[in-house]
């Protein structure tokens, strides 16, 4: 009972945006798909709804061979970045609207569509605003409603296009929420894709991340953030700090420091260390990078300074709020990481 992938190829011309892509959704599941722009996620996506074809490779749902089936008999309901809402159509009729177009024996009656929309319009909390146009409507009301138009058909899959991304951050945060309970209401199999970590994270079941059209790591938020399989992946999730170390014996070595290792590292040699801002110690003097304060960057539920050291290599550093320690511009500091990971 699932969405597979498999072995997927997609070539433009002599371009290929993706390369062997192979992966599982469950059903019921919420996978994100992340990756940098340009990455193949909007491509994979187009070839799940059918409005292109791989190159090689193919896709089943539930068993069923979907290279074979018509589009229109997939049920995929798509919402994308941009609001492809009618503007001509009310709120009521743009979710109407899937239903409507049917052929005659396949459409509901009126009063069941009509009963439809009303059940959605509740679910997306937009009761009391079928009546109104899109022009009407606020940017996170509207991606609500083409949502609810993408649910009305009663879809198999869901896929959504980066469905917030024209939005600012505190709508796009609060209609998070939403989706994941709207998700857990429906149980409805749901593709998103985003290149904001953030929201990989925070929504998903599984997180599949892509790189240059090619599956770079598929797990859980936990397996992707506590082990990022590969430097690329580890970046891409925030902002990373760099050093060199020579590493012995599963340790990494420093000039005046060492540190553990996180990940499984290949043998003794020189590499570069990554570490991430949050998990650093800041301490006046001792074993550490000698670093200075060259910015404050935030001051909010945590503290995050950028420092600076001798070479001019910068560094982020992130601690709790203590009222007890503060820090000004040019204060001499070592900064030490807790853990490193290490890639080849
Ligand atoms: P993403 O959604 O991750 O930003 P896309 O799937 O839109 O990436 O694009 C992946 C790559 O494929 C890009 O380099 C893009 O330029 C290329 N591409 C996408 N569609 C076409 C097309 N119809 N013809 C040629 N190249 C395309
Ligand atoms: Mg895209």
């Amino acid at each position: 009972m699932s969405l597979i992938i498999n072995n997927v190829n997609k070539t433009f011309t002599n371009f290929p945006a993706l390369k062997d892509v192979t992966f599982e959704a469950k059903s019921g599941e919420f996978i994100a798909l992340l990756g940098p722009s340009g990455s193949g996620k909007t491509t994979l996506l187009r070839l799940l709804a059918g409005l292109d074809t791989p190159s090689s490779g193919g896709i089943t749902f539930e068993g069923e061979d979907y290279l074979r089936l018509n589009p229109r008999d997939r049920r995929i309901g798509m919402v994308f970045q941009s609001y492809a809402l009618f503007r001509h159509m009310t709120v009521a009729q743009n979710i109407a609207f899937g239903l409507n177009v049917r052929p005659a024996k396949e459409r509901p009656s009126k009063a069941e569509i009509k009963a439809t929309v009303e059940r959605l319009l509740k679910l997306i909390q937009m009761e009391d605003l079928g009546k109104r146009y899109p022009s009407q409507l606020s940017g996170g009301q509207r991606q609500r409603v083409a949502l609810a138009r993408a649910l009305a058909i009663n879809p198999r899959i869901l896929l959504l296009d980066e469905p917030f991304g024209a939005l600012d951050a505190l709508v796009r945060k609060d209609l998070r929420r939403w989706l994941k309970r709207i998700h857990h209401e429906t149980g409805v199999t749901t593709i998103f894709v985003t290149h904001d970590q953030e929201e990989a994270l925070d929504l998903a079941d599984r997180v599949v991340v892509l790189k240059a059209g090619r599956v770079e790591q598929i797990g859980t938020p936990l397996e992707i953030f506590d082990s990022p399989a590969s430097a690329f992946v580890f970046d891409f999730l925030g902002s990373a700090n760099k050093l060199p170390c020579h590493v012995q014996a599963g340790k990494a070595m420093f000039d005046s420091f060492e540190a553990p290792i996180a990940n499984t590292a290949g043998g003794d040699g020189d590499y570069i260390a990554r570490f991430r801002p949050f998990e650093t110690a800041l301490s006046p003097d001792g074993p550490g990078i000698p670093v200075t304060v060259s910015a404050i960057l935030a001051a909010g539920s945590a503290l995050r300074l950028e420092l600076r050291g001798a070479d001019g290599a910068l560094f982020e550093t992130e601690q709790p709020r203590n009222p007890a320690l503060t820090y000004a511009h040019g204060d001499r500091l070592r900064l030490r990481p807790q853990k490193v990971f290490i890639y080849q």
